[in-house]
């Protein structure tokens, strides 16, 4: 069977259903896509010309006679065959498990090649496990090892590549002349061929690089397009300067702004008063003070007569702004409603009224603020707060809808500059990095997993003495679900209760319905309850100030951004604050990582800290931000590749901003490929 680019994934031989549902999990759905399935790694053989050249820990490709051949069966179900092999210049054994039928296929004698990886026994070199060449076929001395699931093996991604590499040969990428001289001499095409086999391991780099450039260009391309449209398009909405709702709300604060603060509303306030519509990114680290910059800005809106909407990304966030809000708003006579899907359908049609007629100015709510049929009158501006999913999609989708509001996205990932220029390449950006001043640092610790005894009376003493403790449960395994996680939160909060039955202690996780979790966050911020077992539920926004205490399990599963996070919920009041990670990370890299948390507390550097020993796919999860998945690009690496791409995507941009010029249309149907079909044709509409 020939296969066709797009012929689906279950038909390439040695798929079938079952693999191919697996596959969908890698978003391998065509036989194309094993192209963009990319080589984790790769093992490089030497071939030599006589055994003597080998030595231990070297992976060899060597031509030898078997002497000597005998198979053992040590015990039940297993089986071991042993060689000798040789040539005139040494020998060397060879040993294989369970796989009896090489005994028919070797033969005293007989010559052979060998490709595999040889290690001391004894005083013997042993080749472990070799591959046995047929006859006069060479092997390749350069194996790509690719990242596999559910025990897919290498034998196999290696047939299914195989199959998928004459697919390569027509394609084209239509990098821009310029870039395309800069990138070393590969055609997209040679570059999709040498990554999956290359002849040297040189090869295999240099593909990647070719590769990460077409990647990154056209990220950035997409990106700017976006861009020069929000920035072409004229502001219909006029603003006055600062007036009076705005001026008030700083005074009824009962501490100063910090310079950061100041900082990130002049530029908001920079993009109201201009002719193009706002479509910022705030990022302020955990704790800096986001809520009354984005409260202020709301305002702003108020008082030019516009309504304004607030977005959280849960529902028990939409109800913590609203408490914190709710008292702001009333105090200076603004009428604001919360609309989350958890109230009453009767509730929710006086809210929508409401919102239609123009007499609530502003709406605190989730993503449904955005969906189901809710109009405004005159919605002025959008706010989106601790949105990691808020990508490139949604801002379209909102754009598209005519209304062209403001945009101000406020983020509490941190993320260095580089990564930020990928993910948010579309957005101004204003960086919040400076804490409000009297802000104690959490002390963090790490601790091996055989202490918790200890820690854990530790805890107790000091939720008797009078302080507030969070504990958060272990990760559970990837694609293990809710259930598994509430399960496993009721078990870390039963040992709570058989420990210390007399502190009263509540449980949080992402099972329980919108009015359990908030009753069980409200009871812990009035302090009925003193200890709050929860899972990453609490990870963003949670403002509890009196919470003092936290422990952390599993520390060594979770991302560093998300520890930071997490110990954020913390030290959010006048008291110091401790957070204990518990763990027994196993490697290096992954106690280093901990050791990062307990000495650094600025979220920018543990970012670029967890990019430096991580790499960025983890940190960035670039889907979730709405932009492509960046499969060859190394953002540590390949900084230079991501600037270059950058300037000729803006070259070109500066030349044709909508990319409508005929010879711009191969360009323009890449763009569509990379960003979907919806997304690709909003891009070029
Ligand atoms: P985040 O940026 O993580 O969303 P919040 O907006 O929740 O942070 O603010 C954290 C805490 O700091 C809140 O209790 C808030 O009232 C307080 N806060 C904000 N700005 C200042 C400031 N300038 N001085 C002192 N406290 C502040
Ligand atoms: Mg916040």
């Amino acid at each position: 069977m020939t296969l066709e680019a797009d012929t689906p994934v279950q038909y390439v031989p040695g798929v079938g259903p079952r693999r191919a549902r697996l596959l969908e999990k890698l978003e391998i759905r065509q036989a194309k896509d094993f192209l963009f399935h990319v080589p984790r790694r790769y093992e490089e053989y030497q071939p030599v010309s006589s055994i003597s050249q080998l030595y231990e820990g070297g992976r060899f490709i060597f031509k030898a006679r078997v002497f000597h051949l005998q198979l053992r069966k040590p015990r039940p179900g297993l089986t071991l065959l042993e060689a000798v092999l040789g040539d005139g210049s040494g020998q060397v054994m060879a040993v294989w498990f369970n796989q009896p039928y090489l005994r028919e296929k070797l033969q005293v004698n007989g010559e052979y090649l060998f490709r595999g990886e040889v290690k001391r026994h004894g005083r013997w070199l042993q080749a472990v496990h070799p591959e046995v060449g047929d006859g006069e076929r060479a092997f390749p001395s350069i194996l790509p090892v690719y990242p596999s699931a559910g025990g897919i093996s290498q034998k196999l991604w290696l047939r299914w590549t195989e199959a998928a590499l004459p697919l390569a040969r027509g394609m084209e990428d239509h990098l821009p002349p310029e870039l395309e001289a800069s990138a070393g001499g590969l055609t997209y095409a040679q570059a999709l061929q040498a990554i999956h086999r290359p002849r040297r391991g040189e090869e295999a780099e240099k593909a990647r690089k070719r590769l990460a450039l077409s990647e990154l260009f056209y990220l950035q391309l997409g990106l700017g397009l976006f861009r020069h449209q929000v920035r072409s398009s004229r502001r219909q909405l006029v603003y006055r300067p600062e007036g009076f709702l705005a001026k008030r709300f700083r005074e009824i604060l009962p501490f100063t702004l910090t310079q950061a603060q100041e900082k990130a509303m002049a530029e908001i306030e920079r993009d109201l008063l201009s002719p193009h519509p706002m479509n910022r990114l705030l990022q302020g680290d955990v704790g800096s003070g986001k809520t009354v910059v984005l409260t202020w800005a709301l305002l702003r809106a108020v008082e030019n007569g516009y309504q304004a909407a607030i977005m959280a990304p849960t529902e028990i966030l939409a109800y913590q702004h609203w408490q914190r809000m709710e008292a702001w708003f009333t105090q200076l006579k603004v009428p604001a409603l919360l609309l989350v899907g958890a109230q009453k359908p009767s509730e929710k049609r006086i809210a929508y009224r409401a919102l239609k007629e123009g007499h609530a100015a502003v709406a605190i709510g989730t993503h449904a603020l955005l969906q189901e049929g809710v109009e405004f009158q005159r919605l002025g501006l959008v706010v989106t707060d601790e949105q990691h999913r808020f990508g490139v999609r949604q801002r379209l989708a909102l754009l598209s809808k005519g209304e062209e509001p403001d945009l101000l996205v406020a983020s509490a990932t941190p993320i260095p500059r580089s990564l930020a220029l990928v993910a948010y390449g579309d957005l101004d950006l204003s960086v919040m990095d400076e804490m409000p001043r009297g802000r104690q640092p959490v002390r963090t610790l790490w601790r091996p997993s055989r202490l918790r005894p200890k820690i854990y009376q530790w805890l107790y003493d000091r939720v008797r003495a009078g302080e507030r403790a969070y504990i958060i449960c272990p990760l559970v395994e990837e694609g293990e679900g809710d259930q598994k996680e509430a399960a496993a939160a009721e078990v870390w909060w039963e040992k709570v209760k058989r420990e210390a039955p007399d502190i009263p202690s509540g449980l949080l996780h992402g099972r329980l319905t919108n009015q359990e979790k908030m009753a069980a966050m409200e009871a812990f911020a009035r302090g009925e309850t003193r200890i709050l077992v929860a899972t990453t539920v609490v990870e963003v926004g949670i403002d509890v100030p009196e919470a003092t205490l936290m422990i952390i399990e599993g520390a060594e599963r979770f991302g560093l951004a998300q520890l930071h996070q997490l110990r954020g919920r913390i030290g959010r009041g006048k008291d110091p604050s401790t957070c204990v990670l518990i763990g027994d990370p196993k490697s290096e890299v992954a106690k280093e990582r901990l050791e990062v948390l307990t000495r650094e507390q600025n979220g920018f550097r543990i970012a670029e800290e967890d990019l430096r020993l991580r790499g960025p796919g983890e940190m960035l999860g670039t889907r979730q931000h709405g932009v492509p998945e960046l499969r060859f690009a190394d953002l540590v690496r390949d900084q230079e590749l991501l600037h270059r791409a950058r300037e000729a995507a803006r070259a070109i941009l500066a030349e044709d901003p909508h990319l409508s010029a005929p010879d711009k249309e191969p360009l323009r149907r890449r763009l569509e490929e990379v960003f979907g079909d919806t997304l690709g044709r909003a891009l070029l509409h």
